[in-house]
Order: structure tokens, then C-alpha cells, then sequence
């Protein structure tokens, strides 16, 4: 609760205020709530969850107790399907139900750290300068403290939403995601009607003392690994046998594979990224094809333009990167059998049995088969056009003003298609300002640290968008 003292100078600027937009009071005090946040992040962060082992029962029991103390109670889950010492968490408040609830998610766990290169303790939640140091402080414990400090602050303030915040926390996302993957399983019951959920992304751009755009993740490409596998006949190389001889059957298999040009795609995620970088471009022309990659598609020398970096070709297609050969070990004995292994990634919205028709078609020798390496990962792909996508937007362009909003489609693997492959609607993004200069001290970084303003920073915007979107 705040009190405001009734000055001349308020009664002023009240006076001053359009009709047309009225003053609004927060029930929040951000600072007093920033405050907060920094201690619990500095008792968050000395629970040493480094995966291997992860040792998540340990974070689950404190989140369950800070819960507790503000009334809610929350649940120690999956602790027989982890494994001796692991946990997922998740707990619940309560809106009134007129729409469906939101789910905030965090994973417990962080990667090792290797001492010696840490000029600070990894796990001691020390607070030094304005920054809140320690394993796991961005990737995402300070995430995960930034979502309770705003669930805890809607319930104190006593704000009816007219959905739940469903809070989840889980084990094991830097190694095998089991966390996510056991409580999708096992709880359909806690995830019922959720509709939306928000966790990690990591594609926020501060460059040169300023905001570039800020990131929602909506997609990730999808790995498809894939080996082709050619059996002949093993003999001696001093007697040539033709194709009877995998190995030139494979690597013109590989050839064929590594020529196509697999079709253009622009997505309107894709797009919308595309045109936030148009904004950082330094070349005109660069600029002008990335503000409207539709059109410089269709012109040679746009596309030419926009291909010619390895990282906007990876987003406009399906890619193949042919990896692991294996032959004959001695150069006089021909093999039996070769392999080459595909690291293929499709695009979000692929369809991957279509994909794997097209490839055979490519290949067009039936002697080699494609076998699977891993099963795909379910498919991420989550739509612009949402309410919490527009809140999104209205939030981050309320903290910063003129800012464009990208949409990145990420390469990297994480627990968001465990759960877009519920039915949830899912957004990745920091609720950080993270200068790209501070990379050292970034997601896996050594002195990986938050700085007490992007704590208040994040407190803010959650609180921002939950109650707006009641
Ligand atoms: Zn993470």
C-alpha cells in the first residue's frame, strides 16, 4: 500500500492530466518490490543446482516455503520419476475465471561452473556494485525469482485477475529437459485450459547504451537428424567391385543432399525479425531488403542479399549440414557398409513426413535409406495474433517507448515445445536489458550476474502485463 502525500505540486499535475487518460495509481511500489527480489535472488542462487546432479528437491523445498508465507500453497512434484534428489515445483493463484490461466516457468537447474575462473563465489548470492552475482543469476533463476515476486505481489495487493498464474518450476532443462517433459506427462490435470505460458528466450538487443528491439521467441527449428545408409559388399581394394562398393554410392548421395536448394520460406515471425534488424543495418540497401524481405525476396539481388549471411539463409529454409562420415577404417578393405549423418533443421511450421519424401526424391536411389537418429522434437510454433502477444507488445512498448518488438525463430533447443506440445500457447523472452558488451557474464558465462536494476526492470514488466491483462 502507498500513501501519497496531497502536495500542491501533485494537485497540479493532477489538474494537468487529460481527461482522456487518466492518472493511474499502482497498487505496486516497484522499488520496495525490486528490493525484495534482489534478497530472495541472493538466497535463491547459493542453492547449488548444477546439472549434473541438479539436486532441484532442494530449490523446490525453498520455493515452497516462500510461498507458503504469503498463503499459497504450493507442490513438491515428480520426485520418484526424477531421481534421488530432484523435483519439479508448482503452485497456483487463483483468479476469478473468466479467462483461461497463464503459466510462468522457470527450470531450477543451471550448467557447472569451473571455479577457478570465477573471480567471485558461484554460490553465494553475493550483491556487489549493483549486480546480483552467481550461477544461474540470468540463466534463469533471476527469471524465475522475477515471476514469484510478481505472483507474491498480486497476491498481497489483493488483485483479482481474471485468470490463475499458474507458477512452475523444473528440474533438468540443461541436460535432458525431463523436468518439463515428466510434467507434461503426468499433470494434464494442473495444465488443463491453460492457455498461455511464458519462459526463457534470449534475444533482447542492447547495443551501444541502447535498446535495439526486444525479443519474443515464438519458434524454434526443429532438429531432424537423419543417416544415410548404404550396404554393399565388403571385399579387398585391390579388386574394385563398383557399386557393389558403398562408399561412392553414399558420397553421391551426399552431393546430390548438399546441392539442393532447398525451397525459400519467409514466416511472419521470420519477417517481423527481419524488419527489426532493419533497424541496426548499416548498409542501405541491406536496410531497405531486411524492412521488406517479402519484396526483396522476389528481386536476385535481395535474395542474394539476405542469403548471403549463413545465419538469415538458416531462417528462411529448411537446412542440411551433412556431419559424420564413416567408411572403411583401413584404406586396402572396403567396407561393408557406409553412413553419413544429416543434421537437418526444418522450419517451425514443417511438415516433417512431407520433408523426408522431398529428400528421397533428391537422393533418388532407393539403395540408400535414411534411418532416424533422434526422434523430432515436438513443434514450437506460436502465433503473433495473440491477446498476451499484443500485451507483450503494449508492455515493452510502454517501458520503452519506439522500440520495435522482434520475433525470433530459435536454434537452439529448450523446454518450450514440451509444453507448446500441450496446447499452450508459448512465448520466450527475458525481462532484462542486457547489454550485448556484458557478454561475458551472460547464460553460461563465468560471474554470471544480474544487475539489481534489470531485476526491478523484470518485477515491473510481469507486473505490468499480468494485471493489464486481467
Ligand atoms: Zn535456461
Amino acid at each position: 500500500m502507498i500513501r501519497i502525500r496531497r502536495s500542491a505540486a501533485l494537485w497540479l499535475a493532477i489538474l494537468l492530466i487529460p481527461i482522456s487518460a487518466p492518472a493511474q495509481s499502482s497498487p505496486f511500489d516497484y522499488t520496495a518490490l525490486r528490493d525484495e527480489a534482489v534478497q530472495l535472488l541472493s538466497q535463491y542462487l547459493p542453492i547449488n543446482t548444477s546439472n549434473p546432479p541438479g539436486n532441484e528437491l532442494a530449490t523446490a523445498s525453498w520455493l515452497k516455503e516462500v510461498l507458503a508465507r504469503e498463503g499459497i500453497q504450493g507442490q513438491i512434484l515428480d520426485t520418484a520419476e526424477l531421481g534421488p534428489g530432484r523435483a519439479n515445483f508448482y503452485a497456483r493463484l487463483k483468479g476469478n475465471g473468466k479467462k483461461k490461466p497463464i503459466a510462468l516457468v522457470h527450470h531450477m537447474d543451471v550448467v557447472p561452473v569451473t571455479d577457478s575462473q570465477w573471480t567471485v563465489p558461484a554460490f553465494q548470492g553475493l550483491v556487489k556494485d549493483g549486480y546480483v552475482y552467481g550461477r544461474g543469476a540470468i540463466d534463469m533463476k533471476g527469471h524465475g525469482i522475477i515471476q514469484l515476486m510478481a505472483l507474491i505481489a498480486i497476491k498481497r495487493a489483493g488483485l483479482q485477475l481474471d485468470r490463475d498464474v499458474v507458477y512452475i518450476a523444473n528440474a533438468d532443462e540443461e541436460v535432458n529437459g525431463d523436468g518439463a517433459i515428466i510434467f507434461v506427462k503426468r499433470h494434464p490435470d494442473l495444465l488443463q485450459n491453460v492457455e498461455y505460458l511464458l519462459t526463457e528466450g534470449a534475444d533482447t538487443r542492447v547495443e551501444g547504451g541502447k535498446v535495439r528491439w526486444f525479443g519474443i521467441d515464438v519458434g524454434e527449428k526443429r532438429p531432424l537428424w537423419t543417416r544415410l545408409v548404404v550396404e554393399g559388399k565388403t571385399s579387398h581394394g585391390s579388386v574394385p567391385i563398383g557399386d557393389q562398393n558403398p562408399v561412392p554410392r553414399l558420397a553421391r548421395a551426399i552431393e546430390r543432399v548438399s546441392a539442393w536448394q532447398t525451397p525459400l520460406r519467409l514466416t511472419p515471425a521470420v519477417e517481423r525479425f527481419f524488419k527489426a534488424l532493419a533497424t541496426i543495418e548499416t548498409s542501405p540497401e541491406g536496410r531497405k531488403y531486411l524492412a521488406d524481405p517479402r519484396t526483396a525476396l522476389k528481386s536476385q539481388a535481395g535474395r542474394a542479399w539476405l542469403l548471403s549471411e549463413p545465419e538469415r539463409n538458416a531462417l528462411l529454409r529448411n537446412t542440411i549440414s551433412p556431419t559424420v562420415l564413416v567408411g572403411s577404417n583401413k584404406t586396402n578393405i572396403i567396407p561393408q557398409r557406409a553412413t553419413a549423418e544429416l543434421d537437418i533443421r526444418l522450419l517451425p511450421d514443417e511438415d516433417p513426413a512431407a520433408f523426408m519424401k522431398e529428400l528421397r526424391r533428391i537422393i533418388a536411389d532407393t539403395s540408400v535409406k535414411l534411418e532416424e537418429i533422434a526422434p523430432i522434437p515436438p513443434r514450437y510454433d506460436a502465433p503473433l495474433d495473440t491477446e498476451l502477444f499484443k500485451a507483450i507488445e503494449h508492455v515493452a512498448g510502454e517501458m520503452l517507448p519506439g522500440i520495435p518488438i522482434a520475433t525470433p525463430v530459435s536454434p537452439g533447443a529448450s523446454d518450450r515445445p514440451s509444453y507448446a506440445q500441450a496446447g499452450i500457447i508459448t512465448y520466450g523472452l527475458d525481462p532484462y536489458l542486457i547489454p550485448i558488451e556484458e557478454n561475458r557474464y551472460e547464460v553460461h558465462g563465468n560471474d554470471e550476474r544480474l544487475s539489481i536494476d534489470n531485476v526491478g526492470w523484470g518485477v515491473k514488466f510481469y507486473l505490468l502485463l499480468l494485471s493489464g491483462m486481467r
